[in-house]
């Protein structure tokens, strides 16, 4: 369902007009199909849909990818994130935000009846003839009241694919080496919202689905990927066979839930001896991932035997091409950050504050002055090896984990990110303030 509505005080469809109003962003229905109701929801639309509106788009036009509207004394606060950097937003009346947070709610399909329980859904979106997939989710504060977290996706620009998370082509090689083998645990793991599942789809993106029949034992939360099909299993069926039932319809790679407790981690090592199985874990990275999933199955010759990799990413900003300043970089900063000696130059990106721009000052047209435009994915892989193993099996923590990746110079999210340095993709200082930032 489409709905132009939203220009002032016009909740109908008819807005062919007015080509001199600012462009608003269109919602296009919830993900979930719900209607929103209009008729009923009349009020509610007048009080907010307006507002709504010029919150996203605002926030669209700044490249925002998230804006998080929450109560603050008698008013409220609307933040912006751009590349996960957060920009100063707008104050709004505590009334005309709870009014965007209904009508926001209302569009992404969740019940604005409910203020006290946290909800999440979704819409589709239309800003300056890009579509937009808009995530809607409610967080509910401790002192009562609702926080509203707003995600933006450019359904153009994704980062889904192993080129658009900057994968190397030694790593595109290694996912293909390892989905071959069709057998064995491949993870991707990584802190809770840092683009777990990301990775997870870049991997099974990085298989050739032409060669391999890839099955999706889960919910693919609205993302089509081609080669992936949802397998269905019985109704009646357990897990194990519906498993079975997917190894015998020839499945070479199944995607299954994130592993989560003991009796299902346990349950898909000891499946993955004729089937690569690929999976997600919370943990803060590859190594670490692996000592978990030691721990939380309480056996370290089962993992041992059935891990093949462990893959885990940090989003890092790409500094922009237009602004970025060439320097010479001096050789003891290069052998302190582990460059090659002969490295010639390195790029340190341009940040202008705007309001120390002169009148006839205009900030670069392509990143409005921060100096960065866009992220890509420094990306870790630790390999289960043969070295690997008998570390894992002797019972190594996650510190002897990530000393044998070292010495076997396995490529580290450091490695990766110092790759990116050289190569002029984002700057030392960027590398510096991620992993400072990082948990
Ligand atoms: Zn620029």
């Amino acid at each position: 369902m489409i709905f132009g509505i939203g220009r002032r005080g016009d909740v109908d469809d008819d807005d062919e007009d007015d080509e001199d109003e600012v462009e608003l962003v269109l919602f296009q229905g919830a993900l979930n199909e719900k209607d929103p109701n209009l008729k009923e929801n009349a009020k509610l639309l007048q009080a907010g849909l307006v507002r709504a509106k010029e919150l996203v788009s605002d926030a669209l036009s700044r490249r925002a990818e998230m804006i998080r509207l929450e109560p603050k004394g008698n008013a409220a606060v609307a933040s912006f994130f751009v590349d996960g950097i957060p920009v100063p937003g707008q104050r709004m009346p505590a009334n005309a935000a709870l009014a965007v947070t209904q009508v926001l709610k209302l569009m992404a399909g969740l019940d604005i009846k409910v203020r006290s329980k946290p909800q999440s859904g979704g819409m589709n979106a239309e800003y300056n003839e890009v579509k937009y997939l808009i995530r809607v989710d409610t967080q509910i504060l401790p002192a009562g009241g609702e926080r509203l977290i707003v995600r933006a996706q450019n359904k153009a620009h994704r980062l889904e694919t192993p080129d658009d998370l900057g994968f190397s082509d030694d790593l595109k090689a290694k996912i293909r080496e390892l989905t071959a083998r069709k057998k064995g645990l491949i993870l991707a793991a990584g802190p809770p919202m840092s683009g777990v599942t990301t990775t997870a789809f870049a991997i099974l993106r990085g298989i050739d689905g032409y060669i391999y029949t890839i099955y999706s034992l889960t919910d693919m939360t609205g993302r089509e990927v081609m080669h992936i099909r949802r397998f269905e299993g019985n109704e009646d069926d357990d897990l194990p066979q519906t498993i079975g039932r997917a190894k015998r319809a020839e499945g070479d790679i199944l995607y299954v839930d994130p592993l989560r407790d003991a009796d299902f981690a346990r349950l898909i090592l000891s499946e993955c001896n004729d089937v690569c199985i690929v999976s997600e874990m919370a943990a803060r990275d590859a190594s670490d991932a692996i000592a978990r999933l030691v721990q939380l199955v309480g056996d370290p010759q089962l993992v041992a035997a059935n891990l093949t990799a462990v893959f885990s990413q940090k989003l890092v900003r790409l500094i922009c091409p237009s602004c970025r300043q060439a320097y010479r970089p001096h050789p003891k900063l290069l052998a302190k950050v582990g460059l090659p000696p002969e490295t010639k130059v390195l790029y340190r990106a341009t940040e202008v504050d705007p309001d120390e721009l002169e009148d006839d000052e205009e900030p670069c047209a392509k990143c409005g002055g921060v100096g960065y435009v866009g992220r890509t994915a420094m990306i870790e892989c630790i390999e289960a090896t043969d070295g690997m193993r008998s570390v894992i099996e002797s019972g190594g923590d996650a510190a002897a984990i990530k000393a044998q990746a070292r010495k076997e110079k396995m490529q580290s999210l450091q490695s990766d990110g110092v790759r990116l340095v050289a190569t002029g993709k984002t700057s030392l200082e960027e590398l510096q303030r991620v992993f400072q930032s990082g948990k």
